[in-house]
């Protein structure tokens, strides 16, 4: 059973702490969402958590490995990242795009038969099979953030860590993407993901870790982590958590 584990970690920038002290674990198998206000340190954490970022003190952990220590090729066939804005204004065909992901494992002799499947179930998970021979510049937002998705599954990394890959969705295919984490989870990949949308992180993640100013203000199964007294905290709202008919709803009321 893998674990991705972080310990004391803190970013400085400048005088400026990014994150401090930040100690987390993570098993494979479940769904994490990570929120908390704008400027919280998500996207800071989770590309610490991914080895993209050194931080200032702490370690980051795969294993027990120190993923500091990892060699990239080695460390990106089990993890992966799918980041916050993708620099993707290439005039490339998505499936082009999707075989990036499979880099790592690309040896000298270029692609083999099993290369190719990968791409292609990974093309099928994303449900972007429809447009693999359109240049990724023509696709929407929504299309081309599942065309990152279908990058990040290439690999069959053990983690995938996306930082905010529901925005930009429309709702029919944040929660085609959410079913696809969960059964990300339930085939055995560790799966964190950063979200704004809160009544989300409540119906698909089995735990949410709430950050606030580079610290984690709570960490436990959705109900619990995301209470009125801690949107309240986090991000300086009032706010109530009712029950939809499509799973818990949280409503925001007004500034607090
Ligand atoms: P979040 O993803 O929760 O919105 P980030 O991790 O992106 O937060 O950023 C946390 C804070 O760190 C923000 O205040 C941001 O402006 C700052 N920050 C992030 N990267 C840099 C950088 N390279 N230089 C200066 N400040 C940065
Ligand atoms: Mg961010």
């Amino acid at each position: 059973m893998s674990v991705l584990s972080c310990e004391d970690l803190s970013v400085v920038i400048g005088r400026k702490p990014i994150l401090s002290g930040v100690g987390l674990s993570f098993e494979v198998g479940r769904v994490t969402a990570v929120v908390g206000p704008n400027g919280a340190g998500k996207s800071t954490l989770l590309a610490c958590l991914a080895g993209l970022r050194a931080p200032t003190t702490g370690t980051v952990t795969l294993d027990g490995e120190a993923l500091a220590g990892m060699k990239p090729r080695p460390r990106a066939r089990r993890l992966a990242f799918l980041p916050q804005i993708p620099e993707i204004a290439w005039a490339v065909e998505a499936r082009t795009l999707v075989e990036l992901g499979r880099t790592p494992f690309v040896g000298a002799w270029g692609q083999t038969g099993e290369d190719r499947a990968a791409v292609d179930r990974a093309l099928a998970a994303a449900n972007v099979e429809a447009f693999e021979h359109r240049i990724v510049d023509t696709l929407s937002g929504g299309e081309r953030a599942r065309v990152l998705i279908a990058r990040a599954l290439a690999g069959e990394p053990e983690w995938l860590l996306a930082d905010e890959p529901l925005t930009g969705l429309d709702p029919a295919h944040q929660l085609d993407a959410a079913a696809l984490f969960r059964r990300l989870a339930v085939s055995g990949v560790g799966v964190v993901v950063t979200l704004h949308d809160l009544s989300l992180a409540l119906r698909m993640a089995d735990r949410v870790i709430v950050m606030a100013d580079g610290g984690v203000l709570a960490d436990d199964p959705p109900a619990t982590a995301l209470t009125p007294d801690v949107l309240r905290r986090a991000y300086g709202v009032e706010a109530t958590v009712t029950p939809g008919e499509g799973g818990p709803l949280v409503d925001v009321i007004r500034r607090a």
